[in-house]
């Protein structure tokens, strides 16, 4: 699923906050996440783990991982729990 869209439209922070994701910030990239989203499948853990860390606090370190393979990951996430806004191209 598209990490930079939902139903096709650009996200912003504004939008993801209201519908409760939570912002994890990293320098060229914020990755946000939505726990009631989450369907718990693990991709984002196998994809990356440094970044992605179940138990960790905070779990999402977006720093951990290269903006590019930040954005693969959350990519493969299938319920659209992620999401990403990148810094650089605003
Ligand atoms: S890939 Fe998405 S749905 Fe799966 S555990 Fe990670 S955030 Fe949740």
């Amino acid at each position: 699923m598209d990490g930079s869209k939902i139903n096709n439209k650009s996200v912003n922070e504004e939008m993801l906050l209201e519908q409760g994701y939570r912002k994890y910030s990293g320098d060229g990239l914020d990755i946000y996440y939505s726990k009631d989203i989450c369907a718990h499948i693990g991709n984002c853990v196998r994809g990356n783990p440094d970044v992605f860390e179940v138990g960790r606090r905070p779990w999402i370190i977006a720093d951990n991982g290269s903006i590019e393979d930040d954005i693969r990951v959350i990519d493969t996430c299938p319920s659209g729990a992620l999401k990403y806004i990148r810094k650089d191209e605003k």
